[in-house]
């Protein structure tokens, strides 16, 4: 008996599905250095462009000077110091629920939420597009795991009628690589009809979406009672490392007494507390970054319309440009690298079979006319592949 690794991965290369890492040797940003070549990319989550921000770092560097690196221990022992607490005060300030808890990252906030609230006997609901820290989530959990079809409050409906136990619906706000928005207030009315409890993982609705970049419950106005736990991640567009759920003061201390990825972990490092209450303060404030991202949202839509690219339905900085075949996707990736522009092309398993994508995504650190040099390096592809890319 042996591992037979090799065939599965020349398996894998076979299905055009073998995942490869750029190395990047600059910092996040617009104009990058990939494996030695400068391109132009459009493929980064720090949509507000706060990642390499001077004043974030100044924070981090002077973060460090006062409380060192190391989180030295769990949050339960000693490692929960005064930047963690202040910054889950800013959280809580920010998306107006009593209380946040700050988790590490946000595949462990997911996967410390659902497990600590339902279990053997319960259900959990989730769309069948969310996010695989989700999907993980739930199946760990024990609980009974049934997806729902995409945004569709009707087949959720259907779902709720058989739930037993206390039942989580979960959904992403932003969906990751499609880009559109969940319809919660829709979501939220089913889930409240039948006393379940609606969860919202809003990676990436946080800074690009609301008046004050509170994310995707900002823009709809959605209260507490709508939507009892709702998780950030600090990765994206806040440009530091991290996550948290917000919820009520009963959820958080759940979350500290059950969540396992919660308490049997070291804590962040403080410094990094720091850095993130300095790029909350950023994220809130400059509202420039969300102005200038909807000017480039819009000037790429109408621009990859006019060439015949069919974008998904998104109105959020994700603009994936589908394209069906996964190997016809990479290709298209390739070509445009050629051309010095880097877009990632988004495979299964993480998207559904027949539907790769190259996942445009962009920042408020990109310029107008460098989003024009992307549309025109796209119809420049689409013009040698001599076909509509979404008939492949
Ligand atoms: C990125 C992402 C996560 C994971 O967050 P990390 O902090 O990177 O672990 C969770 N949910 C969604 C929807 C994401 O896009």
């Amino acid at each position: 008996m042996s591992f037979d690794l090799a065939a599965r991965l020349a398996a894998r290369r076979a299905e055009n599905l073998y995942r490869q890492r750029p190395l990047l040797e600059t910092p996040q940003g617009p104009q990058v250095v990939v494996d030695g070549q400068p391109l132009l990319a459009f493929c980064s989550n720090d949509y507000l462009g706060l990642a390499n921000h001077p004043e974030v770092i100044e924070a981090l560097r002077a973060g460090a000077a006062r409380w060192g690196v190391g989180g030295g221990a769990s949050h339960l022992v000693i490692g929960h110091s005064s930047p963690h607490h202040a910054l889950e005060e800013a959280l809580a300030d920010l998306t107006g629920r009593p209380r946040a808890l700050l988790f590490t990252t946000g595949y462990m906030a997911n996967l410390g939420a659902v497990t600590a609230l339902v279990g053997q006997g319960d259900t959990v609901l989730e769309d069948r597009l969310n996010h695989a820290s989700l999907l993980d989530a739930g199946l760990l959990s024990g609980a009974r795991f049934n997806r729902y079809l995409h945004n569709d409050a009707v087949s959720l409906a259907k779902r709720l009628e058989k739930a037993t136990g206390n039942t989580l619906v979960v959904t992403d706000g932003v969906f990751s690589m499609d880009g559109d928005i969940a319809d919660l207030p829709t979501l939220a009315r089913e889930a409240k009809a039948k006393g379940a409890w609606l969860m919202v993982d809003d990676a990436h609705g946080f800074g690009p979406l609301g008046a004050n970049g509170g994310g995707i419950v900002e823009h709809f106005g959605l209260s507490l009672e709508d939507v009892p736990v709702l998780v950030g991640t600090l990765g994206k567009a806040f440009g530091t490392s991290g996550a948290f759920v917000a919820g009520s003061d009963d959820l958080i201390e759940s979350l500290i007494q059950f969540a396992r990825p919660y308490i049997y972990t070291t804590s962040q490092p403080p410094a990094l507390a720091c850095a993130t209450l300095k790029s909350l303060e950023l994220l809130r404030s400059e509202h420039w970054r969300r102005e200038h991202l909807n000017v480039l949202i819009r000037q790429f839509r109408k621009g990859a319309e006019q060439i015949g690219l069919e974008l998904m339905d998104s109105s959020t900085p994700i603009q994936p440009i589908m394209i069906g075949d996964a190997g016809r996707a990479v290709l298209f990736s390739q070509m445009l690298r050629q051309r010095g522009l880097m877009v990632t092309a988004i495979r299964p398993p993480t998207v559904p079979a027949g539907s790769a994508r190259l996942r445009v995504t962009l920042t408020a650190a990109h310029s107008e006319a460098q989003v024009q040099l992307l549309l025109e390096g796209l119809a420049d592809c689409l013009q040698q592949l001599g076909a509509e890319p979404n008939h492949a």
